[in-house]
């Protein structure tokens, strides 16, 4: 369940992902609204890191996709934890940052196809409390398919070699 914690509770580990993922709040670029996200996609074997890049009114990718792409790209699909933090241009207090709709699909997707659920730990800039949440919480009833469960299965069964 959605709840919050103290961040001394997370693990080192955890607590070494959160503070990655305010390391890397200043690479997002948001000309349109100032405000970015950073995201960082934990596996068991790496962690890879991505921000907002919203460059006009028409294009831009958000943190989440950006950390899952850079994830799938590196050949390391399976990530079980995704670390997000927010800053605002006015300086006003973060709270905590939540996916937008389509990025939870993304989230509820890529845990189809990985057969992996994802725990989201959502940052505030004072590292004091992080909320913990399951993505079957951000959208219970999410679109999935045999049909995606099956291709992950398969690729995870025969990844792609380097
Ligand atoms: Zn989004």
């Amino acid at each position: 369940m959605s709840h919050l914690t103290d961040f001394d509770s997370l693990t080192p580990e955890q607590q070494a992902c959160a503070r990655l993922v305010l390391e890397t709040l200043p690479h997002g670029i948001n000309v349109v609204t100032g405000t970015v996200i950073a995201a960082v996609a934990r596996t068991d074997t790496a962690f890879h890191r991505g921000a907002t890049l919203w460059l006009s009114g028409t294009s831009g990718v958000h943190a989440e996709p950006a950390a899952i792409s850079a994830a799938t790209t590196a050949g390391d699909p399976a990530i079980h934890s995704l670390y997000l933090a927010m800053r605002r241009t006015d300086g006003g207090d973060p709270g905590y940052v939540t996916p937008c709709g389509e990025c939870r699909q993304l989230v509820a997707d890529l845990a189809t196809y990985t057969g992996r659920p994802i725990t989201i730990y959502s940052l505030n800039d004072r590292l004091d409390h992080v909320q913990v949440i399951e993505h079957t919480e951000l959208l219970p009833h999410a679109y999935g398919s045999q049909r995606l469960r099956r291709a992950g299965a398969a690729r995870l069964a025969n990844p792609v070699s380097a």
